[in-house]
């Protein structure tokens, strides 16, 4: 067995990315493991929804990549992402790849671990907290609950031009909680779908703004006033539908100080 050390050293030669999840905004949510890898990284590539306090965890001399995205406006695209990621690697460097909430949900993760795999490169996947455990939690909703909810489904609500159309009738069975990320701009075409396919147009639901962040908001509503209420809202924001969020008014703990930054 090689020492610790010498493991390391083979790893500084051959390059690694480690795909870290940084959380849903509150930077105390992010692993010990993360942070500590952070803390070693000789290149830190991120995205936008990473917050500043966890970007000031890197070391002075690590080279810092912004390769953010916003809906609709691609700063940097995947592929040329993925070739960064690729280079870094190969350099010998150790390269954290940081991303909002947890890499696999919604964050493309796997794409990019596939085209490291391809080029022989080492990786390793340091899971965050997703937007949907993190936000619920500070703004009370559980999200599944014996009284009110099962089983819970997370949606993208960004379906590509030619990705295949959301499955409306299988998300409508009752005691099913759904989390739809990415779902502002689309409020009214999920309002009206949900209520096509058969759940109540009362049917309550919640919109959480900035989640676990000091400007975290929630809205409360239901499913037939979902587009009046994603109007209020800005991005990055999530929304919940089922009977769970009515205790959000019960459970609500966080007082967020919408001064901090
Ligand atoms: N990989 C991320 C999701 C990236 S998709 C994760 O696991 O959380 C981006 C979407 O996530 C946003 O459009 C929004 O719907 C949701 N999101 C991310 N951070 C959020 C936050 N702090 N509050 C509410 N929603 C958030």
């Amino acid at each position: 067995m090689p020492s610790i050390q010498a493991q390391s050293e083979q790893k500084k030669q051959n390059g690694l990315v480690s795909l870290v999840g940084a959380g849903p905004g509150d930077a105390d949510l992010l692993t010990v493991k993360g942070h500590r890898l952070i803390q070693q990284a000789d290149v830190v590539v991120y995205d936008r929804l990473v917050s500043k306090e966890i970007l000031a965890l890197a070391n002075d001399s690590a080279e810092m990549i912004y390769v953010g995205k916003k809906l609709d406006f691609h700063f940097v695209p995947q592929d040329r992402i993925n070739q960064i990621l690729v280079d870094k690697a190969q350099e010998g460097k150790h390269v954290v790849r940081l991303k909002g909430g947890d890499s696999f949900i919604f964050g493309r993760g796997g794409e990019e671990l596939e085209t490291l795999a391809e080029n022989g490169v080492q990786f390793e996947v340091v899971p965050g907290i997703t937007a949907a455990a993190g936000a619920t939690s500070y703004a009370g909703i559980p999200l599944t609950h014996r009284d009110h909810a099962q089983s819970v489904q997370f949606i993208t609500a960004h379906v590509q031009k030619d990705g295949a159309e959301i499955e409306w009738d299988a998300l409508v069975r009752s005691n099913n909680t759904l989390v739809f990320y990415m779902g502002l701009k689309q409020s009214p075409h999920i309002s009206t779908q949900l209520i096509k396919y058969g759940l109540a147009a009362d049917t309550p639901c919640a919109i959480i703004e900035r989640g676990t962040t000091q400007k975290q908001k929630v809205f409360t509503g239901t499913i037939a006033e979902l587009a009046n209420m994603a109007e209020k809202a800005i991005s990055p924001s999530l929304i919940v539908v089922g009977s769970v969020t009515t205790l959000h008014h019960k459970l609500d703990w966080f007082t967020p100080n919408s001064n901090d930054e």
